[in-house]
């Protein structure tokens, strides 16, 4: 079955003078080591339905199952715990830690898990060679660029072998050119690991290179 379903998912704000419904009984499956491109205008909830699949935001009604397990009942610290283990998260800014080398950021989630120091140092090595980011392990975020800072935010995000990866704009903050080489060490390394992502971009070029692409449309996810 599909690593990621949301079924008859609600979710709506309520503002002073309005109801703001984003997601009205929304559906979704993602199969697994499929590459989804969520595109759809801004304000139209990408990043509410992003939230809602990771665990960050709970639906106000149905249900999303991950992995074929119902997560609507479980307790808070039961989706954290998901969340760390399953889920890797990439915004469009990289939300690095500033005072840790780009190696110990990427080490981080790792070593929250109980993970051996020496053991979490090989494995983010190697998720920064992946992503061609080896050589500047040492530097910090802000001695880094656009691109590297995101290369780095991308191997911290599947540090932990996460079941799914959830993109918010993983590159919307890059130019096109920069944009479509992360994009590509993005995709190697998704192909690479059997994982599963869900990506949210307003660029077309890296829609149409994923294999297929949902929008939102009054409250509902439908193909594109
Ligand atoms: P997108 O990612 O597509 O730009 P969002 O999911 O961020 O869309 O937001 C969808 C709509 O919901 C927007 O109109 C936004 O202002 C509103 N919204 C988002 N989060 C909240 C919140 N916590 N409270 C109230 N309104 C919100
Ligand atoms: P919004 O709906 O938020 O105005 P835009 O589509 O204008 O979104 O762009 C969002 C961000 O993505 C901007 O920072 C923009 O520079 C970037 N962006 C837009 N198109 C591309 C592209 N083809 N390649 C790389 N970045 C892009």
């Amino acid at each position: 079955g599909p690593i990621l379903q949301l079924t008859g998912v609600g979710r709506r704000y309520n503002e002073i003078d309005r109801e703001l419904v984003i997601l009205n009984d929304a559906n979704f499956a993602l199969g697994k080591g499929e590459m989804v491109a969520l595109v759809a205008p801004s304000g139209a909830g990408k990043s509410t339905l992003l939230h809602t699949a990771g665990l960050l935001e709970r639906p106000d009604s149905g249900d999303v199952i991950l992995s074929g397990r119902s997560c609507g009942t479980l307790s808070d610290e039961e989706r954290t715990a998901i969340r760390r283990n399953d889920i890797g998260f990439v915004y469009q800014f990289h939300h690095l830690l500033p005072e840790f080398s780009a190696l110990e950021n990427v080490m981080m989630p790792q070593m929250i898990r109980g993970m051996k120091p020496g053991i979490a140092a090989e494995r983010a090595q190697q998720l920064l060679d992946y992503m061609k980011v080896g050589a500047r392990a040492s530097h910090r975020p802000s001695e880094l660029s656009g691109g590297e800072q995101q290369r780095v935010a991308i191997a911290r995000a599947v540090a932990n072998a996460p079941l799914v990866l959830l993109a918010d704009e993983p590159t919307g903050n890059l130019d096109p050119v920069t944009s479509s080489y992360v994009f590509e060490a993005l995709e190697a390394l998704v192909r690479q690991s059997g994982l599963s992502a869900m990506i949210a971009t307003h660029n077309f070029d890296l829609a149409r290179r994923m294999d297929r692409r949902v929008t939102l449309k009054d409250g509902k996810i439908t193909d594109l």
